[in-house]
């Protein structure tokens, strides 16, 4: 198998040869036929996240074909499409776990991270935590909702009921389907980019914003909600300036640059600032369902996976309209 190795933090990834792996008890192997780019990867590789082991192969939003099963898995089945998100196991025990929360659980495993990921040939993971998948859809476009969509859906769920004027911080490969979902669900989105960013406002606007504008600006009406997935701290006290008493700023990222002090009157009248972490197998089998009948457009770049170094340097500089996506 070929995988890109990230060695050591903030060292290029080196490509790697290594004898194709053997799935253990309860794990498949996937060949993999695309894994898409994710912001976290970035974190992973700038050092920015603890990393449980090292080197590692970065990548958690894999689709592959299974092509070899351990013992103890009845599905999936080899010949089976799969894609493998960022939660790679749970420990099943913890309250958490037990409590439908298991995306908190105190004894994790993520995908690129504490286990092998998908910026490779072929990937072994948890039968349980594989998602199955369409044989039909193109593979590159499946691998963005892997985690851009995953974490989306959550985010969107996070943001509360009742929310019709909706920000979206960041306009990326989560925000660029959040914004279809948001849509679909009779919401208005209002997107805010980089100031001066007037290709990604363009791009909002075709995916049906309402209103695109700089980070500096404020929207044409209070939001219900924001949700910001650009990693920028100072973005907080701007959202909550933005949004309506009672009104909530979900933060969809799992690093952020530290949130400057601010007023607290910014936060008065209930308004709540919260993160979400991760995902549940809840959530995954929750979103494919939405999108099942009625697929979202998703804008994918394609990358050789050797150049999957080119491809984090096209994110960390904002380069990349929806998706950057490895294919083997
Ligand atoms: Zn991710
Ligand atoms: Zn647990």
């Amino acid at each position: 198998m070929r995988a890109m190795v990230l060695r050591e933090p903030r060292l290029p990834l080196e490509l790697e040869r290594r004898p194709d792996p053997e799935p253990g008890a309860g794990e498949v192997r996937l060949r993999v036929e695309a894994c898409a780019v994710c912001r976290t990867d970035l974190h992973v590789v700038d050092g920015e996240l603890r990393l449980p082991r090292l080197p590692i192969v970065p990548g958690h939003e894999i689709v592959g074909v299974v092509d070899r099963v351990g013992s103890g898995v009845d599905a999936p089945a080899v010949g089976e499409r799969v894609g493998v998100p960022w939660l790679g196991h749970t420990c099943g025990a913890c309250a958490y776990c037990r409590h439908g929360a298991e995306n908190l659980c105190d004894r994790p495993v993520f995908t690129g991270h504490g286990r092998d990921g998908g910026f490779a040939s072929h990937v072994v993971a948890e039968a349980a935590y594989c998602i199955a998948l369409p044989l039909d859809a193109d593979a590159v476009r499946l691998a963005p909702l892997l985690c851009a969509g995953l974490i989306g859906w959550r985010s969107l769920a996070m943001a509360g009921d009742g929310v019709r004027e909706l920000g979206l911080y960041g306009f990326g490969a989560a925000a660029h389907l959040v914004a279809q979902l948001a849509r679909r669900r009779g919401q208005r989105v209002h997107a805010f980019t980089r100031p001066g960013d007037v290709r990604a406002q363009s791009f909002a606007g075709e995916l049906g914003a309402a209103w695109a504008g700089g980070s500096d600006e404020r929207p044409p009406v209070e939001l219900d909600a924001a949700i910001l997935f650009a990693p920028a701290g100072e973005l907080v006290p701007a959202a909550l300036a933005a949004v309506r008493k009672g009104g909530r700023v979900v933060c969809g990222g799992i690093h952020m640059s530290d949130i400057p002090s601010f007023p607290y009157s910014l936060l008065w009248g209930e308004r709540q600032v919260r993160s979400v972490a991760n995902l549940t197998r809840r959530d995954a089998a929750e979103f494919f369902a939405f999108v099942a009948g009625q697929p979202l457009r998703v804008d994918a770049i394609r990358y050789p996976l050797e150049d999957a170094n080119a491809a984090l340097a096209d994110l960390r500089a904002g380069r990349i309209e929806g998706a950057a996506v490895l294919v083997p």
